[in-house]
């Protein structure tokens, strides 16, 4: 059974002004679709993983053999990482997020303005491709961190920052560029105002409990 690529959750252009039609379009029907692909042909007749979820594989990826791993963690990670973006964004979003989790900002970061700016640097400092998160790690803490490529928190065995991803931010060129070409941290600071707390808050909501 093909894995299928995930409808966006919005239009095209509901991240406007601060993410263009544009790049949402082509990031989620063209580089997005491409990892889904590309991840249905890494797993094809591989009887050993046959039957793996999509999760199943990226949290486990030392099980899979050597021969096959990278594809399946670079295209995998590619189709996880992008369903997860588009879900924390929508449309008349931004803000500051409420209750249990703006007190947990609070009190690891110092206030939601440093926790802002260190998340920005993370993003911004990422050489090459990759990815910023503020995740959940085992202790229930809150952590920001980086990855490389499609590598992502949720690769037990393989990131040396796990923990379970309640928000992430895409730093991959295609993710910004049409708009604001080499200026990655403008697109960072542009992107706060379409980050849909609600949907974090749940994530972190569930993930200490
Ligand atoms: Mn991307």
């Amino acid at each position: 059974m093909a894995y299928e690529l995930a409808p966006l959750p919005y239009s095209f252009t509901a991240l406007e002004p601060y993410i263009d039609a544009r790049t949402v379009e082509i990031h989620h029907d063209k580089h997005h679709a491409t990892y889904v692909a590309n991840f249905n042909n890494a797993v094809k007749d591989k009887p050993e993983i046959e039957g793996k979820s999509l999760d199943d594989l990226l949290r486990d990826l030392p099980a899979v053999p050597e021969a096959y791993r990278t594809p399946i963690r670079n295209n995998g990670g590619g189709v996880w990482n992008h369903n997860f973006y588009w879900k924390v964004l929508g449309p008349n979003s931004g803000g500051k997020p409420s209750g249990p989790l703006a007190a947990a900002i609070d009190a690891t970061f110092g206030s939601f303005e440093a926790f802002q700016e260190k998340f920005q640097t993370a993003g911004a400092t990422r050489f090459g491709s990759g990815w910023a998160w503020l995740i959940v790690k085992a202790d229930r803490s809150l952590a920001i961190v980086s990855t490389p490529n499609q590598d992502s928190p949720i690769m037990t065995g393989i990131t040396d920052v796990p923990g379970t991803p309640i928000l992430v931010v895409d730093v991959w060129e295609h993710a910004y560029y049409l708009l604001y070409q080499n200026r990655r941290p403008d697109y960072l600071k542009a992107w706060w105002n379409v980050v849909n707390w609600p949907v974090v808050e749940e994530l972190y909501a569930a993930a200490v409990k």
